[in-house]
């Protein structure tokens, strides 16, 4: 019954698995699926049609998946390496098998443009779990010493559904951890999609535990008393509060929060590579991205060619239903974040100009257009706040020292972008910006080997790359017993 226009390959099967879960979905514990209960709702942003209804987890569902994932550390955590990753390619490998209903999928629950699901966040996905697989492998040779921490809550957001479910699952389990992770309310339908998977890849079950609900699920694992370590990507707000429950229990913790990354153009810059960057800066999945380019810094001897120019970009973007390959920006994830930029925008873009594309906004779903607003003082809140949708605000400077002072002045610290032709200048700049990744001529790079992660208030932690592995290991408490020392020992004899 559902019109989603030219219909992209893999949407038959998406829709047919939906229906097949009977569009009522439980929680994804000890090997299979409880019995659904009628939590809430999850509806594709772009139409605002029901999709699911899901469950909430309770505290005997999060006791449940706890213990689930306890029993299976006991064994997952003392197989070799190898065996895991045995597991882990085999995980990699049905991803890519179903990669066009994980895109379709994604596309549905989260409204980004299938072009990005597709091309962008399934690959990503893969090649997630097979770098894990390989670094799985290499742990006894790479990393002696150390062990697994036991079980793992992990809270992801709505912004990547399945890749931060990867960037979280992949290295928890190569090193020998079990899961229970919990998706974001309004994303959930991918990380379901994926359970059924580790039941096909025959993953031990228990190692992966999936319960869906909203933040009051997310606290049940924060607070449980079973649990050895906290993972959360999302909000500083709610990462804040996670650093104060977990504080004192003994959890390890790793936070990837927010940012309001600047992206700094030099006069000399290839002008035109810079505008292409910008869009995927902060067009790319709506502005919905933690390390999104979402401050522009000019410099002023070409800011009004590059506003203008710009602009003009900005008109010629595709904004529309998602499933439709040639669309640019899809839907905002939910009616709640559609609110927020335009409420953020309505009451601080009126302290600058705001300019938005014209392009034709669709009348039903949560479409808001590409915005450039400019004139703000540095302090402003917009220039100062994460607005976390497809704004861009910008400002200029005058010489290199000013671009490195406005860039830093923000709380956050996740990611920054230079663009200039002269690598003297990139190669000064780029290590006094305070941030964990800078790119130079390029954005949102990323890649499982490489370590991400934020400064300040953007977190801490690194994930991917062997930084990554590291946030999920201890150091391995000794395993053979002390000789007793006697009078008599000889220092050769003190054997530990
Ligand atoms: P959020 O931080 O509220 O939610 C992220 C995850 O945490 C979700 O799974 C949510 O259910 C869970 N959660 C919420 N409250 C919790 C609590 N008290 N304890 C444990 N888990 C909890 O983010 P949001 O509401 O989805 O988005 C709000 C803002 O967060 C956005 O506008 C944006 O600024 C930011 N955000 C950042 C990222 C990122 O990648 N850094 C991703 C999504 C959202």
């Amino acid at each position: 019954t559902m019109d989603y226009g030219p219909a992209p390959e893999g949407a038959a099967e998406a829709l047919a698995w939906l229906v097949d879960g009977g569009d009522r979905f439980g929680h994804f514990i000890d090997g299979k699926f409880t019995s659904p209960t009628d939590g809430f709702e999850s509806r594709n942003p772009a139409t605002e049609e029901v999709l699911a209804t899901l469950s909430q987890a309770t505290p005997d569902d999060v006791d449940a998946a706890v213990a689930a994932a306890r029993k299976a550390q006991a064994k997952w955590g003392k197989l070799p390496g190898h065996a895991r990753a045995k597991y882990l390619y085999a995980l990699a490998r049905l991803v890519q098998k179903h990669a066009r209903l994980f895109a379709v999928l994604e596309t549905l629950d989260n409204g980004k443009p299938i072009r990005e699901s597709r091309d962008i966040d399934i690959p990503l996905v893969q090649r997630h779990f097979y770098y894990h697989a390989g670094l799985a492998q290499l742990m006894e040779a790479e990393l002696p010493g150390h062990e697994p921490l036991g079980v793992c809550g992990q809270i992801i957001p709505w912004n990547f559904p399945l890749l931060m479910l990867a960037w979280k699952v992949a290295p928890a389990l190569a090193a020998g951890n079990t899961v229970v992770l919990k998706p974001a309310e309004y994303t959930s339908l991918t990380a379901l999609r994926f359970a059924d998977i580790c039941r096909e890849a025959g993953l031990p079950k228990g190692v992966v535990n999936i319960v869906t609900g909203d933040g009051a699920a997310g606290e049940l694992i924060v607070n449980h008393s079973g649990i050895d370590k906290i993972a959360f990507t999302g909000s500083t707000e709610v990462g804040r509060k996670i650093r104060e429950a977990t504080a004192g229990s003994g959890k390890s913790l790793t936070l990837e929060l927010g940012g309001k990354s600047p992206y700094i153009v030099f006069e000399d810059a290839d002008i035109d590579s810079a505008i292409e960057g910008l869009v995927d800066a902060i067009w790319f999945n709506q502005g919905q991205v933690c390390c999104a380019g979402s401050r522009l810094l000019v410099q002023e001897g070409i800011a009004d060619r590059f506003y203008a120019k710009l602009k003009t970009r900005m008109d010629g973007l595709r904004l529309g239903n998602p499933l439709d390959k040639c669309i640019d920006v899809g839907a905002v994830v939910d009616p709640v974040q559609l609110e927020t930029i335009t409420q953020l925008v309505t009451e601080g873009g009126a302290e600058g100009e705001v300019y938005q594309a014209k392009c034709a906004i669709p009348e039903q779903g949560c479409y808001y257009p590409p915005t450039l607003i400019t004139g703000l003082s540095p302090a402003a809140k917009l220039m100062q706040e994460e607005i976390f949708g497809p704004v861009l605000v910008g400002c200029t400077f005058r010489t290199p020292a000013e671009a490195v002072q406005l860039a830093n002045n923000t709380r956050y610290g996740l990611a920054a972008s230079v663009w200039t032709e002269n690598v003297n200048l990139a190669l000064d700049i780029a290590p006094k910006l305070v941030a964990g990744v800078v790119w130079v001529n390029a954005t949102n790079l990323f890649d499982a080997a490489a370590g991400f992660g934020g400064m300040r208030e953007s977190g801490f932690g690194r994930e991917g790359g062997w930084e990554g592995i590291h946030a999920y290991l201890k150091p391995a408490r000794i395993t053979k017993p002390l000789k007793p020392i006697t009078a008599e020992a000889k220092p050769e004899e003190l054997d530990v």
